[in-house]
């Protein structure tokens, strides 16, 4: 009696064991880990909120803007649909062209450019690298980008965030063209400067990559450059979390000089290349200049047995959607209440 008392308690803890194993099973295979577990690895690992939209139109001289930003258009900017990617044969036999197509995987957010970036020496002798900032902008960028399709060639944009809203068409122009386009602040302000805060730095980075997502109508490549080359040591961190890469450069083509002209731009470029014998090459698609050079400086670097090599990355940047909602705030107040009378309200019928 008592070994069949023994064994029905046994049995019924057996049973009891056995329950509570397929019931752990069940929950680790049921549909509430997953979500929570991808969600952990979608988000930011230190994205800050944006407390404050630091270069809000109403409130920017609250930031130093030092570098080249240029004057806001009258005209409000129209909503962008997304451009086409067009690669078209190269109808220039003695082009310039492209060489090599290197694709860069941004995780951990890596920096090139031996000014400040030692680590990555991805380039061979003869290769460079051709880096455009502050655009886009009327006249010089699309100069820009005449001059690098007659050699049939691809470059690299690091648009200012501003300037993508006040010109976002031309901003589609580049990426249409097959280039790469990666951001350079929202308002172009020294992220080392002393009114700036982390919280402020950050606005401008995402704020600045939100605006060109905007313009370009789709995701820009998870690339960086600080405005005139000032890495601030927590943003360097900052863009590692959100595994962005980084760039700094190996010839700087000093084309923002006031006392810069055309031909100073060629022989900066050429004089260093020479002592450097490759290297990311620094320039300004904002900068007339710079397009009045181009032509003459890309042809220089073919009779010189140069070599350009096309960056692409391997994945495209994440905005975070509070900044992109923010942003959108911010744009639709300007568009819709700078827009004329004449166009917002119009008589279709009267007797
Ligand atoms: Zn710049």
């Amino acid at each position: 009696m008592r070994s069949a008392l023994a064994l029905m308690l046994g049995v019924v803890v057996m049973a009891g064991a056995i329950a509570a194993g397929w019931y752990l099973v069940g929950a680790l295979r049921g549909d509430g880990a997953v979500p929570q577990f991808a969600a952990a690895h979608q988000a930011p690992p230190s994205a800050n909120p944006p407390a404050k939209l630091a270069a809000k139109e109403g409130a920017k001289d609250d930031v130093e803007v030092t570098g080249a930003i240029g004057p806001k258009p009258a005209a409000p900017a129209p909503v962008p649909a997304p451009a086409p990617v067009v690669e078209k044969a190269c109808a220039n036999p003695d082009a310039l062209g492209v060489s090599r197509v290197v694709e860069i995987d941004t995780t951990g957010g890596p920096g090139f450019g031996f000014q400040h970036f030692k680590q990555f020496d991805f380039l061979t002798d003869k290769e460079v690298v051709l880096t455009f900032d502050d655009g886009p902008w009327p006249g010089s960028t699309p100069a820009v980008l005449k001059a690098l399709d007659d050699q049939c060639t691809k470059g690299l944009f690091f648009s200012i965030g501003k300037h993508a809203t006040y010109h976002p068409e031309i901003l589609k122009q580049v990426l249409a063209a097959g280039h790469t386009v990666g951001a350079h602040t929202w308002s172009h302000v020294n992220l080392n400067g002393k009114k700036m805060t982390e919280q402020m730095d950050t606005d401008e980075i995402e704020k600045g990559f939100s605006a060109v997502k905007w313009a370009l109508g789709t995701e820009p490549a998870p690339f960086f450059r600080f405005p005139e080359l000032q890495h601030n040591p927590a943003m360097v961190t900052y863009l590692g979390t959100r595994n962005v890469a980084m760039f700094s450069c190996d010839i700087d083509s000093h084309d923002y000089k006031h006392d810069s002209t055309p031909e100073k731009v060629v022989s900066t470029v050429m004089t260093e290349l020479a002592k450097q014998g490759k290297g990311i090459i620094l320039m300004h698609d904002f900068q007339k200049r710079t397009a009045e050079a181009l032509p003459t400086l890309l042809k220089q670097l073919k009779a010189g047995g140069y070599k350009v090599v096309q960056i692409k990355a391997k994945s495209t940047f994440q905005t975070l959607p509070d900044y992109d909602e923010a942003f959108a705030k911010e744009m639709k107040l300007p568009t819709a209440s700078s827009r004329p009378i004449s166009s917002v309200v119009q008589t279709v019928m009267s007797k």
